[in-house]
């Protein structure tokens, strides 16, 4: 049967309600339900989206599962972290609004059940349905391995894992993780790199993903919020106690220009002249920030999507330099990550937005904070807000991307050949870095068309001698005596590494602007 772009979301919410799993999530959704309606209406007037088949699509997101142990959906309402379960809910609702059939999964049962399993794991039915697109995260994969370690195999290539912080391929290929000492918990899943979905664009080696942001209200608090004026108010990024420690001396100064807002779970240690709201609602958090000038950062958490709902609602966000900058070697919460990423700032991504929206301060210098401070109180800015973190935006993106990228069959046919854009990288430069410099992204999809004498050939590298290997993460690539080195394993190909020695030839792609996961002819 054919998707059908949904006019409604109604009949997503008994299944949600029912369970305690999904409390935060309904909740989130529900809140946004008119602006997601209206968000499929508009991408329906402006793309044909009527000749898409209704996947089947099973969601699991292990981080919600009893099982689990990490009560999660629990503490969702008392501080504990919520950007998985921002994205979960906004997938969903996307799948959802795309028309499609979503089997919603929340514990080891649910899945059992699906897949068409007794609780005791002998077969009971054949499964009604056959799952076309499976989205779990890394805990929900384990648990699908250890459960049905021979089903899984079956499902492998349809299986999309929801990664925040992005697996690079060196941590992925269990060999090579094993072999050279990049041992994580998350790591060695051997799955195809671009199958971890991450929450911002980490390595092109994954899919973007990503979440939506608040930034429209309903109508009648737009109403009350438009007779209220923009104060000079400051609202605390902090929602438990450890992100308050020891910043007793920034907020003092803060506090000399403004008043400091907080949504602080109530058990926080905080300077008095704080006014704490406590955790509250999303679109509480949506109405502090439209009558607040500045949003304040307090280095951790990172990367949260917080700092995005503050620029979208209006304000300027204070975002803290990490120094000696942040990654699985020097830091306690990167440490077990898969991947060595290294990060400059409580949130990268804003810190490319830049001035006059994201200013980018050392905590503990005094007079840079003033300076950041002054300079924002000069100047009023519009709420700032990338297309790729709209509704829209992401139902374009998702939409996208069921339709086309495909890791079962080979010889993949997307992106598109004629956006194959070649760029060479100097010794030392990884391919991430070449393609961004000319404005372009690296497209791994490619890797396989320049891995051969013939493909280099083809872009005006002559190789004078050749070999396959796979010692190396950076083919294919070339010395300086032009000896041309090409990739024996293709889940050993890297956007993201560099060699002193080699030169690396890099596949990139041009990029729609605001929508960085697809290329101009990708949709
Ligand atoms: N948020 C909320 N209530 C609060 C404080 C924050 O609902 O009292 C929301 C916030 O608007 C954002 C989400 O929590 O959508 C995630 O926030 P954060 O950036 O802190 O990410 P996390 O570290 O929780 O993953």
């Amino acid at each position: 049967d054919q998707a059908v772009v949904r006019k409604s979301l109604e009949d997503l919410y008994p299944f949600l309600e029912n369970r305690l799993e999904f409390r935060w999530i309904h909740q989130r959704i529900q809140s946004m339900g008119k602006i997601w309606v209206e968000a499929g209406r508009s991408l329906s007037a402006k793309y044909n989206l009527t000749e898409r088949k209704a996947q089947h699509i099973l969601v699991h997101p292990g981080v919600v599962t009893n099982e689990s142990g990490l009560k999660i959906a629990e503490t969702a309402f008392s501080g504990g972290p919520l950007g998985e379960l921002v994205q979960w809910s906004d997938l969903i609702a996307t799948l959802h609004v795309l028309g499609h059939h979503l089997h919603l999964s929340a514990s080891l049962p649910d899945l059992k059940n699906f897949l068409g399993f007794q609780t005791n794991g002998c077969p009971l039915r054949h499964s009604k349905v056959e799952a076309n697109l499976i989205y779990t995260d890394i805990i929900g994969l384990k648990q699908f391995q250890h459960a049905f370690p021979a089903t899984w195999m079956k499902y492998k290539c349809v299986i999309r894992v929801l990664d925040s912080f992005g697996t690079e391929p060196d941590f992925n290929h269990a060999v090579w993780a094993r072999e050279n000492n990049l041992m994580s918990p998350f790591g060695r899943l051997n799955l195809i790199p671009a199958q971890f979905y991450t929450m911002f664009p980490h390595t092109p080696d994954n899919t973007f993903l990503g979440f939506v942001v608040q930034h429209q209200l309903s109508s009648e608090l737009s109403e009350q919020l438009n007779s209220t004026k923009r104060r000079n108010q400051a609202l605390v990024y902090g929602k438990s106690s450890k992100f308050w420690e020891g910043k007793e001396a920034y907020l003092d100064v803060i506090h000399k220009y403004l008043e400091i807002h907080g949504t602080a779970d109530n058990s926080t240690l905080i300077p008095s002249y704080v006014k704490n709201h406590g955790i509250i609602k999303g679109t509480e958090v949506q109405t502090l920030l439209r009558q607040s000038k500045v949003f304040v950062g307090m280095s951790f958490p990172y990367e949260g999507p917080a700092p995005l709902e503050a620029l979208a609602n209006g304000c300027a966000f204070l975002n803290p330099r990490l120094r000696p900058p942040q990654s699985r070697l020097n830091s306690e919460f990167f440490k077990g990550k898969p991947n060595i990423r290294e990060v400059t700032s409580q949130h990268p991504y804003v810190e490319a937005i830049g001035e006059p929206y994201v200013w980018m301060v050392d905590m503990f210098n005094e007079t840079e904070v003033e300076r950041a401070l002054t300079s924002i109180l000069n100047q009023s800015i519009e709420p700032y807000l990338p297309y790729e973190f709209t509704c829209e935006g992401m139902l374009q993106r998702v939409n996208v991307l069921i339709e086309k990228q495909d890791f079962c069959s080979s010889g993949g046919r997307w992106p598109p050949l004629s956006a194959l854009q070649v760029v060479k990288a100097e010794a030392g430069t990884s391919c991430k870095q070449a393609c961004q410099t000319t404005g372009l992204i690296c497209e791994p999809a490619f890797f396989p068309h320049l891995n051969s004498n013939k493909g280099l050939a083809n872009h005006g590298v002559d190789c004078q001698t050749s070999e396959v290997t796979n010692s190396h993460m950076v083919l294919p690539a070339y010395n300086s005596t032009k000896h041309c080195l090409f990739q024996s394993d293709p889940l050993l190909f890297s956007c993201v590494r560099s060699n002193q020695s080699l030169i690396r030839i890099c596949p990139c792609r041009d990029y729609i602007k605001d929508q960085i996961a697809l290329c101009k002819a990708c949709i």
